[in-house]
């Protein structure tokens, strides 16, 4: 599984509010403790979802130090 292979699809419903969060956590693409930012709910079908072993949606972090989009689910907080 490739971290930084995931599609990063357009939110139609981001919200204004969550922009700012951040959140430290150890970043598996380059096994660093660092700040992530907020970027919104990747969303994927079900189909794409059950296939995966995922749920549908997965809110997605980016790491301010190699600035990879990364899944909630891969961060080690
Ligand atoms: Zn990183």
């Amino acid at each position: 599984m490739t971290q930084a292979a995931l599609p990063f699809l357009p939110l139609k419903n981001s919200v204004r509010r969550v922009e700012s969060r951040e959140l430290f956590a150890h970043c598996p693409s380059c096994q660093k403790k660092s700040w992530f930012k907020y970027r919104g709910l990747q969303r994927w079908s079900e189909t794409v979802a059950m296939a995966c072993g995922l749920p549908t949606t997965m809110p997605l972090w980016t790491c301010e130090t190699c600035h990879t989009t990364v899944s909630e689910s891969s961060l080690r907080i």
